[in-house]
């Protein structure tokens, strides 16, 4: 194994060479502090969805690769975890200063493998320094409780602590903010980490590693492997994987439950959504239509908190005339061009099943008042580009509705009543996030009470919290108990344990009691 500066990501770590010479060149694992190339011949396309140009390759990693993985990690776990929190709080000060610096390249490679607007990938990196600078206050967030004299001469105090060796499997569509919900929280916690990227864009996280060397995280305490299903299921099966942490669709993030949960493993499970917005009649129209359309179209509707589907209430049905012309002001482009307001989605695949649930809606009997699915990009008429499309008339029972599409597809709904919108939300299986547009404060604590979602808007189109909450999605849309950052994240990267000490001058002669202790 070589140790050199890398050429490949933006060289601020180091890298195998054999890897960045390749071309395209391969994507490194980082095992032990090394960026080293798998050995594996199984590799996959990382392709640009402008373009189609293949960016690199991740390697299917070999099962002794990722066993030196995990043996990298729960070697660093004792000295890490001995480390004192002041200096773990350090490396991630260092950390948000070295992303800060390095945003540009980072957002840059986030568009070329993703496809979203620089503007957009800028955002993903930012959210995601946010739970970098909160980790920064770990000390405070890891505290544990104490109640002094529980009985005479005895104290009980409470302590958080890592656990081992967790593990984070990420999604293709927020390549940086996803690890940086993970791996910040769990290292700064004590513990090591083995982290799967996506295989569809796993140049952020490699970048990210490297940072965080560079920010002096001491080597093993972070490793990347790169692969599919089999490198997933042995996260799962690995008896040394204390913890695994999950964003990405329902299928995977269900089998990745049960499957990790049956080995005795804490899982907490992000998965899919189809995010409501109630718009009331008294919301104010322009500002609401363009929440919806932002929310909406936005990262070409790749965001788990993507407003999907719109419930028009009373009067407000008629504003599904502005929606459209408002829509159909967007530039779609490839994310690296200025104008864009939204780019490519991830695959040809992708593309493919978008276009057959706005055409399975339109046979079902819903109205198509905007069809972006014909679309050519001048310049990159081989990027997976699908304009702006939305769809009116929806019911509960059609399949553009009951799955999530994860493209850029609005569906409206209509409803008499507020009661009849409350309803309707509330039956659908998911519960990420929603939201209600109105100016009655009465409307929005009725909503607020009423609507079964974990996260609520309030003339807030996509309500993800700061860090210093948790991102709470329920129903379908998660799993597990605790919640990504927060104090949830910081539950779930740390078991209690709970010492009650005496020390007080002993009689001696009083004899041997057997009964159940009980505090005097
Ligand atoms: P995905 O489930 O296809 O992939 C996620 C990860 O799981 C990847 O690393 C992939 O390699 C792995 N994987 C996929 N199928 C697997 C299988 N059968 N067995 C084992 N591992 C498997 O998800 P995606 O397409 O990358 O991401 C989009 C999904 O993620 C959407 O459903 C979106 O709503 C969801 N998402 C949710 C949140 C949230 O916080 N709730 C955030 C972002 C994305």
């Amino acid at each position: 194994i070589f140790a050199l500066r890398s050429s490949y990501y933006f060289s601020t770590g180091v890298v195998e060479p054999s890897s960045s010479l390749r071309s395209p060149p391969r994507v490194p694992n980082l095992i032990g502090g090394k960026f080293v190339d798998s050995q594996s011949s199984s590799t996959i396309d990382v392709i640009n969805p402008a373009t189609q140009e293949v960016v690199s390759q991740i390697p299917l990693t070999t099962n002794e690769e990722f066993k030196a993985a995990v043996s990298a990690a729960k070697h660093a776990f004792p000295a890490w975890r001995n480390t004192p929190i002041t200096t773990r709080q350090r490396v991630m000060l260092k950390l948000q200063e070295l992303i800060r610096r390095d945003t540009d390249k980072l957002a840059m490679n986030i568009t070329t493998e993703q496809g979203k607007t620089l503007k957009d990938a800028h955002g993903d990196v930012f959210r995601g320094l946010e739970v970098v600078e909160h980790a920064c206050g770990m000390a405070t967030l890891q505290m544990g409780e104490y109640v002094p004299n529980v009985a005479n001469g005895i104290d009980t105090f409470s302590i958080r602590e890592p656990l081992g060796v967790c593990a984070g499997i990420c999604p293709f569509n927020f390549p940086a903010m996803i690890p940086l919900w993970m791996f910040p929280v769990a290292v700064t916690c004590g513990n090591t980490f083995v982290l799967k990227p996506s295989e569809k864009d796993p140049g952020a996280s490699i970048i990210l590693a490297e940072l965080a060397m560079e920010a002096g995280l001491p080597n093993g305490v972070l490793n990347i492997v790169h692969g599919t299903n089999d490198i997933v299921n042995a996260i799962c099966d690995d008896d040394d994987i204390r913890a695994i942490s999950f964003v990405g669709s329902n299928t995977a993030g269900m089998h990745i439950y049960s499957r990790a949960s049956a080995k005795g493993k804490r899982v907490q499970s992000n998965m899919g959504a189809k995010n409501h917005a109630i718009v009331l009649p008294d919301a104010n129209t322009d500002a609401t239509l363009n929440a919806l359309v932002a929310a909406g179209f936005g990262a070409a509707g790749q965001r788990c908190m993507a407003l999907s589907t719109v419930v028009f209430v009373g009067d407000s049905q008629s504003w599904e005339n502005k929606l459209v012309e408002c829509a159909k002001s967007l530039k779609v482009n490839a994310g690296t061009e200025p104008d864009a307001d939204l780019g490519p989605v991830i695959s040809k695949q992708a593309k493919e099943r978008v276009c057959k649930l706005i055409e399975s809606g339109v046979e079902s009997g819903a109205r198509l008042l905007l069809d972006g699915r014909n679309i050519v990009v001048p310049g990159y008429e081989d990027g997976n580009f699908i304009g702006p499309t939305i769809l009116s008339g929806v019911t509960a029972d059609m399949d553009c509705y009951k799955e999530e599409i994860f493209g850029p597809v609005l569906l409206c709904k209509e409803a008499d009543s507020f009661e009849e919108a409350i309803h309707f939300v509330n039956r659908n299986k998911y519960g990420n996030g929603a939201a209600i547009f109105t100016t009655s404060g009465a409307a929005a604590r009725k909503f607020q009470t009423e609507i079964e979602a974990g996260q609520v808007g309030i003339n807030v189109p996509i309500p993800v919290p700061l860090p210093f909450f948790s991102f709470t999605g329920s129903k379908a849309s998660f799993a597990g108990d605790l919640n990504f950052y927060g104090k949830a994240g910081v539950n779930f990267y740390t078991q209690i344990k709970t010492i009650t000490q005496q020390w007080k001058d002993l009689p001696g002669g009083s004899g041997v009691s057997l009964a159940m202790p009980t505090s005097q």
